[in-house]
């Protein structure tokens, strides 16, 4: 099928693989987080951290709890505004949003303001294709981190974790855009139009794993009130703690690793999800659990191989 069997391509995964290998240094470690958590499948689906030196370290950002959970990001902002759109055309009454769209460069301010140990940044594919990659360039320009834009496929995310290197070796901090088949500079104008019509920016946001991110989502214009489901109902906002055993927050801080989790494989698993990192096949604790082949095995034998 074009533009995926192309992408998946073993002669080609195996020429990337070797590249990274020859051009990464063994004198130092490269901290690269993939935000998305279709990054995070495609790495664990194929097999791509067994084929990086064991100094290249991925690092899985909170795109995968924010997709699987109720809530959107850019991708998913422009159908809601049409849906709303259309009700206000329509002069529906029966029609309303519970919102809880977020902003991805918002969060990858949080991130870095946060302090936690990044590189570099393997930027989100079908996000960049409605915001286009100009809204990554201050992670460049002001925190000195290369940002490469990437797709979903196997090759699009080695491709992007050697463009990384290659930036760090330089010592350059730049936007390079990988996913040139869908994104490009500016994004979809069109889209991102609809969604500046329909919504505005919320003070501050709760996320899983960062805590609490200002001007990170997105609400209701007072024009879309009528469909505005915070307004019309009594929905009080509620606060639900991770399981205390549950290592999501470290996991999307790149501080553990999903096996590092006392629960993973035994209690928590994908058909008992105990945290956001294992409610869908993107989410890291899931994407480790399928690929990592544990699936069908026994608590002990699940315990015994991730100790
Ligand atoms: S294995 Fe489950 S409980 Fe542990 S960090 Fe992952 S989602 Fe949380």
């Amino acid at each position: 099928m074009k533009y995926i069997d192309e992408f998946r391509d073993g002669v080609l995964a195996r020429g990337v693989a070797a590249a990274i290998a020859k051009e990464s240094r063994s004198a130092r470690e490269y901290r690269l987080m993939e935000f998305c958590g279709g990054h995070t499948h495609a790495i664990s689906r194929y097999g791509i951290a067994d084929l990086l030196p064991a100094n290249v370290r991925m690092i899985h950002g909170p795109g995968c709890p924010v997709c699987v959970l109720p809530i959107g990001f850019e991708t998913t902002t422009p159908p809601t505004a049409v849906a709303v759109r259309q009700a206000a055309a329509e002069g529906l009454s029966n029609f309303s949003i519970l919102c809880n769209h977020v902003l991805t460069p918002a969060a990858m301010h949080a991130i870095l303001a946060g302090g936690v140990d990044i590189d570099g940044f393997v930027g989100p594919a079908h996000v960049s294709t409605v915001i286009g990659y100009a809204p990554y360039e201050v992670f460049a320009t002001d925190y000195l981190k290369p940002v490469v834009i990437a797709g979903f496929e196997p090759l699009d995310v080695m491709q992007a974790i050697l463009m990384l290197i290659r930036q760090i070796n330089d010592g350059r901090a730049q936007v390079e855009n990988e996913f040139t088949r869908a994104v490009t500079r500016e994004g979809n104008a069109k889209a991102q139009a609809l969604v500046t019509e329909v919504f505005e920016l919320r003070q501050s946001f709760e996320w899983r794993g960062l805590g609490t991110v200002p001007s990170s989502a997105l609400k209701l214009r007072p024009a879309y009130a009528a469909f505005d489901a915070e307004l019309r109902f009594d929905v009080p906002y509620v606060a639900v703690a991770d399981n205390k055993a549950c290592e999501c927050a470290a996991i999307l801080r790149g501080q553990k690793r999903p096996q590092e989790c006392a629960i993973f494989g035994t209690v928590c698993s994908p058909d008992n999800p105990v945290g956001s990192c294992m409610v869908s096949s993107e989410g890291a604790c899931a994407a480790y659990y399928t690929y990592g082949r544990f699936r069908g095995q026994s608590a002990s034998e699940i315990q015994s191989r991730v100790r």
